[in-house]
């Protein structure tokens, strides 16, 4: 719909992490840290520095703005390297048990689809720096990955539209997750519960 506003990448990242996480955040504006996200913000803070530099002979870009028409998105990178000769290559930076392996695929793919926008450019690769290991681990931006893009794009639009908070996961998610306190994820299972009980005394 063109009077849509723009989704925020993490918003993509967010959603496949979680769709009632993303709505919590994104329509009820709601954000608590846990352990995990403030050593994300620490890991952030390093990155968000708006300003290019040259490592071992590449441009590298940090905190690089990002939009994409088609997609109606919008963001930053972490990280984009600017090889000589080579497209660009985005690397977003993760930290522990905060996301999913396939919400920060996700996010990256999004990434690499604002940059070849921009730039009009085919990207290929990007890559995952675990910030705990301070490994980098390259993804393949595949068909598949880039049709998840797509899918979750088309999905946190309904989500924002509808502006109905979706039922909580309840799963192994949410331990980890900083809004557990104000999600309250068993609390439906409990009520159905309690309900189901009260009738059976009826
Ligand atoms: S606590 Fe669980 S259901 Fe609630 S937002 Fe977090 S991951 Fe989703």
């Amino acid at each position: 719909m063109e009077n849509d506003e723009a989704i925020f990448i993490s918003a993509l990242s967010q959603y496949a992490y979680c769709p009632r996480r993303c709505a919590l955040m994104y329509l009820e504006g709601e954000w608590e840290d846990n352990e995990y996200t403030l050593r994300g913000t620490l890991a952030h803070q390093r990155v968000d520095l708006p300003e290019g530099m040259v490592r071992n002979g590449v441009r590298v870009e940090r905190a690089l703005p990002l939009w994409s028409e088609r997609l109606n998105l919008v963001g930053r990178a972490d990280v984009v390297e600017f090889p000589e000769g080579e497209p660009p290559y985005p690397v977003e930076y993760k930290l522990g048990k905060s996301g999913g392996r396939l919400s920060s695929e996700i996010q990256l793919c999004a990434e690499a689809m604002c940059l070849e926008e921009m730039f009009a450019v085919s990207i290929q690769r990007g890559a995952l720096f675990q910030k705990s290991s301070q490994k980098r681990r390259e993804v393949q931006l595949t068909a598949t990955l880039r049709q998840a893009v797509e899918a979750t794009v088309y999905e946190v639009r309904q989500l924002l539209r509808q502006q109905a908070l979706p039922p909580p996961v309840a799963d192994k998610r949410c331990p980890d997750c900083s809004l557990i306190h104000i999600c309250m994820p068993e609390l439906p299972i409990r009520l159905a519960q309690l309900l189901e009980s009260s009738e059976g005394q009826v």
